[in-house]
């Protein structure tokens, strides 16, 4: 049963898609938690970064350079962005393929709730 991502990644649900290549997809949160939320996601169906193994290594790296790409053609790099990746029931994931929140365009708490 594909997830909503995949759905997304296979133009079955539209997204407001801001950058695709070979290997991964970046779209903007239908909720957003900041001006800018981006999630930044793998085509390859990985349920969490708990699940992936050394062969997605590469693919990993690509993601979180591709989140700063992004952040940075959309003007936002200068003045700061959070990455995130939930991770299982803890860590607030709801949607089980892979994903990086990027968030900015203001300034972001920490500790996070
Ligand atoms: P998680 O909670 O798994 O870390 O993140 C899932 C994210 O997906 C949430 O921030 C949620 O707002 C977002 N989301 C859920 N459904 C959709 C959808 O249909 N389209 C888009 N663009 N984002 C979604």
């Amino acid at each position: 049963m594909p997830t909503l991502f995949e759905k997304i990644i296979a133009r079955e649900i539209p997204a407001n898609i801001i950058y695709e290549d070979d290997r991964v997809l970046a779209f903007r949160d239908i909720s957003p938690q900041a001006p800018h939320h981006i999630l930044v996601i793998p085509k390859k169906a990985i349920a969490r970064i708990a699940e992936a193994g050394e062969e997605d290594e590469a693919l990993i790296g690509h993601l979180l350079l591709t989140a700063a790409k992004v952040a940075k053609e959309n003007g936002f790099a200068e003045t700061g962005f959070r990455l995130v990746m939930n991770n299982g029931g803890d860590g607030g994931e709801t949607v089980p393929h892979m994903h990086l929140h990027l968030l900015g365009g203001r300034p972001l708490a920490w500790p996070p709730g």
